[in-house]
């Protein structure tokens, strides 16, 4: 996408062609392309390597034992289903701090204390049971070959299965380079007409989330309208 010249146009090279508009909304998703940690390509175990994404019921995953990399809301999540059925260890890099999933509007929170300062862990929404003992926890992975793989304590595993909770990339790589939007304009950019929607980088918090993204949708249309 770019401006041509200085005035109201914009231009968006698609796969149907070219397109010349007033206003774009980059609604691309903010987790848009699963992301792969590079050793993960140096892996070559017994099972299965992938990414959380490609997850759907744990039949899909070989009988043995699974590292799950990544505590987050994902790894976790799977990490819970898989332990009735397979020898789960689950890595993490961060300290975690775990809610109950029912209560995901009320605690989600914010990431400073604003008593403190401190950036606090990102809560990571389960079932209580599932962060017990069922479950193995190893530290962050910094290494694999092969099947081995090695945490950052330097203790090694070989897993039969591995699956890649590794989060993912926002999908605005076919953006121009931005200069940082107006944090008072939420999903403005600095390109006239220019708008990105459902990404917490060009809006708030939260906006990586369904309703958050409803409620960017919602400042677009209002920007869009108002525009001379
Ligand atoms: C594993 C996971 C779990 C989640 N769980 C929750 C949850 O419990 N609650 C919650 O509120 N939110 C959750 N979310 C977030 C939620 O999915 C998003 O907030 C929501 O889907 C954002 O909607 P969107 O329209 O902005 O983006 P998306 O739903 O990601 O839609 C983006 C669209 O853009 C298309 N696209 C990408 N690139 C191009 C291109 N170059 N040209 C044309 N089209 C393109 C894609 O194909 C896709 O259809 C979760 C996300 C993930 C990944």
């Amino acid at each position: 996408m770019k401006r041509l010249g200085e005035g109201f146009a914009l231009q968006l090279s698609t796969s149907g062609g070219l397109v010349q508009t007033r206003n774009v909304v980059c609604a691309t998703g903010a987790a848009a392309v699963p992301w792969m940690p590079g050793w993960a390509g140096a892996l070559t175990v017994p099972g299965i390597v992938q990414h959380s994404n490609a997850y759907q019921y744990p039949a899909q995953i070989p009988s043995g034992s699974v590292l799950i990399v990544g505590g987050g809301n994902s790894g976790v999540q799977i990490a819970e289903e898989l332990c009735g059925s397979h020898d789960v260890t689950l890595s993490s890099r961060t300290p975690r701090r775990y809610r109950p999933r029912e209560r995901y509007v009320a605690t989600a929170g914010t990431t400073v204390s604003w008593l403190s300062g401190r950036r606090r862990p990102e809560p990571v929404f389960t079932h209580s049971a599932g962060v017990s003992g069922a479950i193995t926890r190893a530290p962050a992975v910094v290494n694999a070959e092969g099947a081995m793989v090695t945490f950052a304590d330097g203790s090694q595993m070989q897993p039969t299965s591995v699956i890649l909770a590794t989060g993912y990339l926002p999908g605005d790589a076919w953006l121009p380079h931005l200069a940082p939007h107006e944090q008072r304009s939420r999903t403005k950019t600095t390109i006239p007409g220019l708008f990105v929607a459902g990404m917490p980088g060009y809006s708030r918090r939260g906006a990586d989330t369904i309703d958050g993204a409803w409620r960017d949708a919602l400042t677009v249309a209002r920007h869009v309208t108002d525009r001379p």
